[in-house]
Order: structure tokens, then sequence, then C-alpha cells
């Protein structure tokens, strides 16, 4: 077929290149850090991104690990705002970012070649191809590299790019066993529980403050330790928590298509953690992008194409999950108190439709 290369092995980029490979194209991953892989915790895998790593022959994320107890939404006292049980939502598989990560590149055949310690500093094209550090030469290029994508930011100067949320977040590791799961919303600040695929417990938190501020898990512990069960417990035995600002990218996003050169991941639509959607809508992007390289006629088609599909619907999840966290975010006691009330009565209704589609 053609040559890709693709800059960045998050999981948009390992993803992206896994995807291509089996449509016949040679990938070459390009990643600036010295080694392969991830850090973080857990991450949620919703089932239209499952089924995406499925198609490419990724295994490990069919089925999400079983709760004997409920789930659902808290308040810090423990007291249940919603349930998720009766609602009919479906749920994601929690699984923790490095396996996940190691279950895609698994999938790397001979068309994949990996170089790492790799910055791509300058992208340039032309009709017939694209020159990569004025070294590399591909028929395409898959810009996968993250919030502060160079690339995105060389073809639109005028982008603002990033944009601090407000809030920042917390994530960890436990070795406790849940049984119960969900989220806990206080003032300003969010905690929540899941039960990865290996058994272990993830926990993630967020807190109202300016960025740049310094956080660990005495931290965490300061602010949560004395929320519901199993929270105490949770952070009890976690070793270390993860600490990061939260940002996503201002709308309308640019568009993910330049020519021979396509945005994919957080590059094109960093958004904000509260669906737990981010990876899920990059490793989807890179089912899109196979799909459209197979079918059209020529990569600038087939990138166009890809941008028609994948802007607006990304463009949807980068504006809901802000309003989510807004929602979430809340600080002010009254405004608090009408948001739990809308939460309760929204759940009703929701449960009562379920319970028609359970009938009919
Ligand atoms: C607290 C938190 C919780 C989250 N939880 C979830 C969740 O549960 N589910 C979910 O779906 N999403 C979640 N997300 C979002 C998810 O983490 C991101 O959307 C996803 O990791 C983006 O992947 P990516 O490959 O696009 O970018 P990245 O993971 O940022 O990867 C970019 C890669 O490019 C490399 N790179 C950058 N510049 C260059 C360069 N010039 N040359 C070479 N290499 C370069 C970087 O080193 C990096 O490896 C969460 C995010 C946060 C902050």
């Amino acid at each position: 077929m053609g040559t890709a290369i693709m800059v960045g092995a998050g999981i948009g980029g390992v993803t992206a290149a896994v995807a291509l490979q089996r449509c016949g194209w040679e990938v070459t991953v390009l990643e600036r850090a010295d080694a392969l892989g991830e850090v973080g915790a857990g991450i949620s895998v919703w089932p239209g991104a499952a089924a995406v790593l499925a198609e490419f022959g990724v295994k490990g994320v069919e089925q999400a690990a079983a709760l004997s107890g409920p789930m659902g939404l808290r308040k810090p006292s423990g007291r249940w705002l919603v349930g998720a049980a009766d609602l009919g939502v479906e749920l994601p598989v929690m699984i923790h970012r490095a396996q996940l990560h190691e279950l895609i590149t698994d999938q790397f055949g001979p068309a994949v070649t990996v170089r790492t310690g790799y910055p791509v500093e300058t992208v340039t094209q032309d009709e017939t191809g694209v020159l990569v550090n004025g070294e590399l030469r591909a028929d395409l290029v898959v810009a996968a590299d993250g919030l502060r994508s160079a690339i995105r930011a060389a073809l639109y100067p005028q982008y603002a790019g990033p944009q601090y949320s407000g809030y920042t977040a917390y994530r960890g590791v436990s070795e406790a066993q849940v049984e119960s799961g969900g989220e806990t919303w206080g003032p300003a600040q969010r905690f929540g529980v899941a039960r990865l695929v290996d058994g272990r417990t993830y926990w993630y938190a967020t807190a109202n403050q300016p960025a740049g501020q310094s956080g660990d898990l005495a931290e965490v512990i300061r602010r949560y330790g004395d929320w519901h069960d199993p929270i105490p417990t949770v952070l009890a035995a976690t070793e270390t928590a993860l600490h990061n600002d939260i940002y996503d990218l201002p709308l309308p996003l640019v568009p993910f298509a330049a020519g021979r050169i396509a945005l994919l991941g957080d590059a094109a639509h960093a958004m904000t953690p509260n669906m737990g959607r981010g990876a899920c809508t990059a490793i989807e992007d890179a089912g899109a992008l196979a799909r459209h390289l197979s079918s059209a006629p020529d990569p600038v088609t087939a990138l166009t194409r890809y941008d028609a599909e994948r802007r607006p619907a990304a463009t949807k999840l980068v504006k809901r999950s802000r309003q989510i966290g807004r929602v979430g975010q809340l600080d002010n006691p009254l405004a608090i108190g009408a948001r739990d009330v809308l939460v309760w009565a929204g759940s009703s209704v929701a449960r009562g439709a379920a319970a028609l589609r359970r009938k009919g």
C-alpha cells in the first residue's frame, strides 16, 4: 500500500500503527522518549474503542471486572445520589494504562519499525509525500504527539492551544480490593473508584485549584481520607499518586487533516477526562483512519474524509466533557444542592425509561 510515519507512541500513535499495518501499510513510529510504554494508572475502554481494538487483533479488553456491590454517584458521606445498576448504562472495561499499551504494541509485526529517543522537529510536505526532520520520507504523517502537539502548532499557529480547566487530577492504583465503585462528588472535588481487569483498584480524584501547584499522595489523603468507605482503605493501600493539571483544547477544533498530515488523539482533540473518553477517541480515530485509507483513491482524499467523520464526533465529546467538569467541580453550596436534586430527578426518569426498555 504505502508508507506512514506516526509521531508519538502514546495509545493513539501505537493504535494507529497497528491499524495501518493491518491494512498493508509500512509504518515507522517515532517517539521522543527513550523507551516505549505508558506511565499512568487505570484507563476506561468503552465498547466502541474495544471493538476497534478487537478488529485489529488486540485481545484482553473484552470483559470488565465484575463488582458484587453497587456502582453509582455518591456524596462524601456515602449517601447514594444515583445507582448505575438500574439505569441500563454500558460500563467500560477498566485496565492499567501500561497493560493496555503493551496489549496494543504486542500486535506490532514486521511492517512496524519503532525509533525511540527520536524527537520530531520538522514535518514538511509536497504533492508526492512528507519529509520528517529533513531525513525520513513517507506517503503520510500521523501527528499523535499529544496535548502539546508541536505539529498542530506548526500547522495552525493562530490556534490558542491547551487551556486550563481550573482543576487538577490525582490518580493511583491500590492493592485494596473493592466491591462497590463509582464517583463521589463533594464541593469542588471528586473521587472515583473502579476495579481493574487484574483485580486491583484504580482511583482518581479532582480538585479546583490554580495550575502549576505541586501535589502528592499525602495531599490526596488530606483531601479525601475522611470520605466514605472504601476511599480511606483504597488510599491506605496505595503507594504513590500521579498528579496532572487538567487541560483541553479550545473549540472550534482545528481540521484533523492538512494535506498528507493527519492529527490524531490528544493532538487533535484533547478533552477533559470527565467522560473517560480521550484515549478511546484516539483509538476510534485510528480505526477510522485505517478505514478511509483503505477505501479512498489517495491519502489526501482519505485524510479529508477522516477529518469529516472524526472532527464533529470529537467536538461533541470535548464540549460534553467540559460541561460535566463544570457541574462536577461546583463549589457553591446552593448550586451544589440544585445540581444534586437535578441529578437525582434525571436518574429517576432514566431509571423509568430503562425499566420500560427492559419490559419492551
Ligand atoms: C487524569 C486523566 C485521566 C484520564 N482517563 C482516561 C480514561 O479513563 N479513558 C480514556 O479513554 N482517556 C482518559 N484520559 C485521556 C487519555 O489519557 C488521553 O486522551 C490519551 O492518553 C491521549 O493519547 P495520545 O496518544 O493522543 O497522546 P499521548 O498519550 O500524550 O502521547 C503522545 C506521545 O507523543 C510523544 N511526543 C510528543 N511530541 C513528540 C515529538 N515532537 N516527537 C516524537 N514524539 C513526541 C510523547 O512523548 C508521547 O509518548 C485521561 C486523561 C487524564 C489526564
